[in-house]
């Protein structure tokens, strides 16, 4: 795919550009209905066959590009230079830590002379441009992906796994990750997992909005995570995300209890049927709880990084055709992961498709679509007609947790018993025994 391609351009609008040698950034001509307008092409979002450009008052516009359109390419764009500021010094009596890039928002910048978002930070940029880093760790970094985490993919966690697990091995204090927010909640539970036994803190963060833009929460993520990973007491994984929509704290959410619940707000990212473990204020590490597994550096990683990629995520809906079912067996899948409804419930009209996968050895597992509170499957016939047919029920572990869970067991396992049990386990976090009271702070309130 060309670069006008990935860049929106299609049909006539695209064979213009390419006829006469454009690309993004260039500055062009363009003659449309008897008027002239100048501008730097940028890249589009969304249907249309508009070509769009930045004109030299800041102003973007689009010029349809029809048939009688005619394009000159009268400058040439200079590709976008980002200067990295020098590393501040190092200080050896602080904690060290190592930043690894996997790309999105927190390591993205936008180029003001197209307006397109780049992933093109890389970590030691993110040290670069947050210089009170100096102040809180040793830091070395790393880009193992440079993508938005909605293309990342099993095989990714497995990497990202292996690479922290080389570092802490090596004696790091503490592991931080820059991720995209739209899968971090996937990727923390799978990393939970995937390194068990932690002696250090293992700590995703994300942002909202890029480190460029006014309102940007990258910085204080992104200190509060190293803060976390350089000095909190608990070694497990931890997810590093704004407490509320102002900059005044960062909480901490355990990795497999941990959601995204909102597109855009800063404070997105909640922790589901449990609080977060831990918050930072003022550069200050407090415990929320006395529930964690402690910081031990001698503590040997157990590193098992391999997830099945033959589960599927089913959300039951009204009217749902069990034929899906049946199509994710009849393709070979080992694991369906059943989004229920309520207190754990599909439509009868399901049941024999999920007898007829149990039979051929698929394991079916139940997890609420509610999100928060824990699955009963005693209280309704439906529920014990599930349970009946084989069903697992998965207590009070959300559905995307559950279905890393999954994924991660039918890695280590092919027996179904086996699978059984270790799914209704806690092993890292990821099933609490009692169901507590929680606020749930859905209301999107103001940002
Ligand atoms: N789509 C982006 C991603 O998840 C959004 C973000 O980084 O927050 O990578």
């Amino acid at each position: 795919m060309s670069e006008l391609e990935a860049s929106g351009y299609k049909g006539h609008a695209l064979q213009l550009l390419k006829a006469t040698d454009c690309g993004i950034g260039d500055i062009l001509k363009i003659i449309s209905k008897g008027k002239s307008y100048e501008g730097i092409l940028i890249p589009r979002s969304g249907a249309g066959s508009a070509i769009i450009i930045k004109m030299k008052n800041g102003y973007n516009i689009g010029i349809e590009a029809t048939v009688d359109v005619k394009i000159e390419k009268i400058g040439k764009g200079i590709a976008p230079q980002f200067e990295v500021p020098p590393l501040p010094k190092q200080n050896p009596a602080l904690p060290h830590i190592f930043i690894v890039s996997t790309g999105g928002t927190i390591a993205s910048r936008v180029d003001y002379r197209t307006g397109a978002v780049r992933t093109a930070m890389s970590a030691s940029d993110l040290y670069g441009v947050v210089p009170e880093l100096a102040d809180v760790a040793r830091i070395d970094t790393e880009i193992i992906f440079s993508i938005y985490s909605e293309n990342l993919t099993p095989q990714n966690w497995t990497e990202l796994a292996t690479k922290v697990a080389e570092r802490i091995e090596a004696g790091i204090d503490g592991v931080v990750i820059a991720h995209g927010t739209d899968t971090m909640g996937y990727t923390s539970a799978a990393l939970s997992f995937a390194l068990q036994n932690l002696p250090v803190p293992v700590i995703l963060v994300g942002a909202q909005r890029s480190s460029d833009r006014p309102s940007s929460d990258a910085a204080t993520n992104l200190i509060g995570a190293v803060k976390a990973a350089g000095e909190a007491p608990f070694a497990e994984v931890g997810l590093a995300m704004h407490e509320t929509s102002s900059d005044i704290a960062i909480a901490i959410h355990r990795g497999t209890k941990v959601r995204k619940c909102h597109t855009s707000r800063r404070d997105t990212f909640k922790s589901i049927n449990a609080s977060p473990i831990a918050r930072v204020q003022n550069l200050k590490v407090t415990m929320n709880t006395n529930s964690y597994q402690k910081r031990d550096s001698k503590r040997k990683l157990v590193l098992k990084p391999i997830f099945c990629d033959k589960v599927a995520l089913i959300k039951f809906y009204p009217g749902l055709d069990p034929a899906v079912i049946d199509f994710y067996v009849e393709k070979g899948f080992k694991g369906i992961l059943l989004e229920g409804t309520g207190l754990g419930h599909v439509s009868k009209f399901c049941f024999d498709a999920i007898k007829r996968a149990i039979e051929k050895g698929v394991v079916v597992a139940l997890a609420s679509q509610c999100i928060w509170g824990r699955v009963d499957m005693n209280v309704y016939n439906t529920g014990r007609d599930l349970l009946s047919l084989g069903v697992i029920p998965l207590e009070d572990m959300f559905p995307e947790t559950s279905f890393v869970k999954l994924m991660w067991v039918l890695g280590q396992t092919n027996d179904s018993k086996e699978v059984a049990t270790i799914m209704q386990t806690n092993l890292v976090g990821e099933i609490s025994t009692r169901t507590l009271p929680q606020n749930l702070n859905v209301d999107g309130g103001s940002q």
